[in-house]
This record gives structure tokens, C-alpha cells and sequence, in this order.
């Protein structure tokens, strides 16, 4: 069950291109575990590629963080206080509750949720991977996560008093925070604050000599130096209502005032009364033709008016359609349209009795998928993480003065861990960001 959970992720979220980052966490994480009572089990360490502030487990040992977590921890140690309270939700076998459709729907990240098994090839795949992120522990067992993690933590040699920094990071990162495809941390780990205070409280009690000395900062700076920082716009990217893709090459406007969503594989939007959808995704046919054709030779799926044999210049094959489903009829446009030598299906569709209601901006969305040109776009790269070795004291606001980020200094006081007003001393390492101007 985990490896096929393990591929979802893979698929819905991605995992992060960077093979040397990748088994650095695997080697970090794998140290840990083998300090467990679970040495045995094949562990698993992942850096998906999300921006979003987060880690999480799967049963059967696998475990993962998010790129954007690691821009905002600053040593070896605080990475090895996450990865162990997460080998301890493993250990503990704790078992974990999804979060309610609502809340789903409000976090906007599932595009297909009113799909039903006839359309399920279009939402199914990027829907099940994310239910499993939606994964919510009690305070009980976040207390025990956070022991067990201590209890790794020190086995493993590291010095434990970076995890209470931890913490403080990612009660400053917030809920708010993120946007990523998957939750932050502090919708699925609960009440940071309460539990710094209990950790503090059990890393003091440590008997003396038991707390490892490694901290590695230096080394671990290192590994993050040129990490993506935020979401990358090479994947994708809104301004209001359009949405730019510089690496397909496309844009498209959705609905004004619609709730928009980039997901591996999937764009979409949904309406503000959460009754329509146009969603995006590659149909993975050699022709629209027959990505249509398949389409149309569904159950319960029927054939309505013609609509274009081209969409801005580029070949479609597009029909309005009517689905029947397990909770009533659908009604909407197919357009699979060929661009760039792949084909893109795209779907605007509401329940029938909605239809009419929203058919003119859907078909508008729908019509206006067209080729992305301009270099502006197409050549607009991530934000990333830059270190720079300080030549002398300096606060953080004056580090951003003398090196200039393309993110607030409330964040770079976030990333680097520090309070505003606080001096950083000369020669220590701090991070800005970069890069990512967009078009
Ligand atoms: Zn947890």
C-alpha cells in the first residue's frame, strides 16, 4: 500500500530534481531510522517538489519534505528534527484522520472532487494522491511524534536544541503560508506552540552527556545553496485570471473571481459557488482526434453540438457533452486541442441545472487556450535560495539593503531564522533569494 501511495505522490506532487539533495535526505533520514525501534523496515526519504512548509509520513516507511522546508531550515540538526518526529508517527503506527471535504475545498487543491467514476480518468490520478496528504494527527500522538523525534535526535548524535527552532519557524511560516499542492505543516501537525514548550521542557531534563553535539550548519547550507524558493513559475503560473505556462508553452484565461489551481496534473479553476469547473489536463493521445473520440466512447457520456475545429489558431476537436453520474447530469464542453506536439484536454462543465448559468464564461475560458509567445513569459525562471558569507555584522534589514532578494525581509528574517532588528555575525552564512521576476 505504501509504494502505491509512494507512486501517487510521485505523480501528483513530483519529487524534486535534484539526485544529490535527494540522497542527502535519503542518507540523513536513513540515520535516524536505523536508531528506531523499526531499523528493519525499507525507510524511504523524499524532497518533493512543493513549496509549501511541510513533511509528512505514509505507512510502510516512507517519508518526505517539501523543497520549500528545506529553504527554511538553516542546519543538518533541525532537518533531522522533522525527519524524526516523522519516522515517529511511523514507529507509533499512528493512524490518521483525512480532513473533511470542506476543508478540501477551501485549501482549493482538488479540481476533480465532483467528478464521479465516468470522468474519473480526468481527475481520478491527482484526486487519490491528494487525499493521502490530507492526512490530520491528534495532539496525542504529535506529543509522542515529538518525543520519539527527540529520542532519534539524540541517538543519532544531534544536538537537540535546534528542534525548539524549529518549531518557532514553523509557527512564523504559518497557515497562511504556502499555496503549494500540498497542506503546511501546520494544518496537519497541530498546536506548534504548546508543543516547542513541551520539547524545551524535555531537551533541559536530558541527562547530562546523553544530547549529541552536530549541528551541521555550514554543511547543510551548502546542500540548499540554488534550491527552488516558492512556487515555480517554469510549472505554471497565475496573474489574476490567466494562467501563463512557460514550460508547455500555453496560456488560458479562467472565469474572473474564479478559485484557481496548478497541480502537477491538472489546471483548473472553480467557480465561487464551487458548482463548475474548467480543468486542464494532457490527454496523452497522439492526436486529438483520438484523445476526443475516447472521450465521447465513455459510458454514460453523450454527444452534443459540435463546437470548434480550431481554438486560436491550433487544431480542436471539441463537442458540448452531457455525463451521467452518480449524482446527477453534468453538462459541458470537451475541447482537445493540439499544441506543441502534445494534446490538451480541456473540460468546462457545472451540474445541468447550473449549466446555463455559467456556459458563457466557461466557453470564453475554454476558447481562449492559445500559444504563449511572448519571451517575457517563456523565459521566467524560479526564485532560489543564494548564500552569502558575511563580510561583516549586520542586521537582517541591512543584509537585505546590501544584497537584494526578491522576497520581503519579513521573509528572509523567517528563512534565516532570525528577529527583526536581530545582527548577524561576520563570516556567518545567511540565504537570500534571488531570481523569479515574472513576466
Ligand atoms: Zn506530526
Amino acid at each position: 500500500m505504501g509504494r502505491e501511495a509512494d507512486q501517487q505522490v510521485a505523480a501528483s506532487i513530483g519529487l524534486y530534481p535534484d539526485a544529490a539533495l535527494q540522497s542527502y535526505v535519503q542518507r540523513v533520514g536513513a540515520g535516524l531510522a536505523a536508531t528506531s525501534e523499526r531499523p528493519s523496515l525499507q525507510w524511504t526519504f523524499r524532497v518533493v517538489d512543493d513549496a509549501a512548509v511541510n513533511a509528512f509520513a505514509l505507512p510502510g516507511g516512507y517519508i518526505y519534505v517539501t523543497r520549500g522546508l528545506l529553504a527554511h531550515l538553516n542546519s543538518e540538526a533541525e532537518l533531522a528534527a522533522v525527519v524524526g518526529h516523522e519516522i515517529g508517527h511511523v514507529t507509533a503506527r499512528h493512524s490518521v484522520s483525512q480532513m473533511t471535504k470542506a476543508q478540501l475545498l477551501s485549501v482549493g487543491l482538488v479540481v476533480g472532487m465532483i467528478l464521479r467514476p465516468q470522468l474519473q480518468n480526468f481527475g481520478g490520478l491527482a484526486q487519490a494522491g491528494m487525499e493521502l496528504l490530507f492526512l490530520k494527527y491528534s495532539r496525542d500522538d504529535e506529543k509522542q511524534a515529538d518525543e520519539l523525534g527527540l529520542r532519534y535526535l539524540t541517538r543519532g548524535g544531534y544536538d537537540p536544541r535546534p528542534m525548539t527552532q524549529v518549531f518557532r519557524t514553523l509557527e512564523r511560516v504559518g497557515t497562511a503560508e504556502g499555496g503549494g499542492r500540498v497542506p503546511a505543516w501546520l494544518s496537519t501537525h497541530p498546536d506548534p506552540g504548546d508543543r516547542g514548550r513541551l520539547i524545551a521542557a524535555a531537551i533541559t531534563a536530558l541527562p547530562a552527556g546523553q544530547a549529541g553535539v552536530r549541528v551541521e550548519r555550514e554543511a547543510y547550507l551548502q546542500r540548499i545553496d540554488g534550491v527552488v524558493f516558492g512556487e515555480d513559475p517554469r510549472e505554471g503560473y497565475f496573474k489574476t485570471n490567466t494562467f501563463y505556462h512557460p514550460g508547455m508553452r500555453f496560456r488560458v484565461e479562467f472565469p474572473p473571481g474564479w478559485k484557481p489551481s496548478n497541480q502537477k496534473q491538472a489546471v483548473g479553476a472553480m467557480s465561487p459557488g464551487q458548482d463548475a469547473l474548467v480543468v486542464i489536463t494532457l490527454a496523452n493521445r497522439d492526436s486529438p482526434q483520438t484523445a476526443y473520440q475516447e472521450f465521447f466512447s465513455q459510458p454514460g457520456i453523450q454527444r452534443g453540438q459540435p463546437w470548434r475545429g480550431n481554438i486560436n489558431g491550433l487544431t480542436a476537436y471539441a463537442n458540448a457533452f452531457a455525463a451521467q453520474t452518480e449524482q446527477g447530469v453534468l453538462q459541458g464542453i470537451a475541447a482537445f486541442v493540439q499544441h506543441e506536439g502534445k494534446v490538451f484536454q480541456i473540460l468546462g462543465y457545472a451540474p445541468s441545472t447550473r449549466w446555463p448559468r455559467h456556459e458563457s464564461v466557461v466557453t470564453a475560458s475554454v476558447g481562449s487556450f492559445a500559444p504563449l509567445t511572448d519571451r517575457r513569459f517563456l523565459e521566467v525562471q524560479p526564485k532560489r535560495v543564494d548564500l552569502v558569507t558575511l563580510p561583516q555584522p549586520m542586521t537582517i534589514e541591512e543584509f537585505a539593503r546590501r544584497y537584494p532578494s526578491t522576497v520581503s525581509v519579513q521573509t528572509l528574517a523567517i528563512i534565516n531564522e532570525v528577529e527583526p532588528g536581530q545582527r548577524l555575525e561576520a563570516g556567518r552564512q545567511a540565504k537570500r533569494v534571488v531570481g523569479g521576476e515574472l513576466g
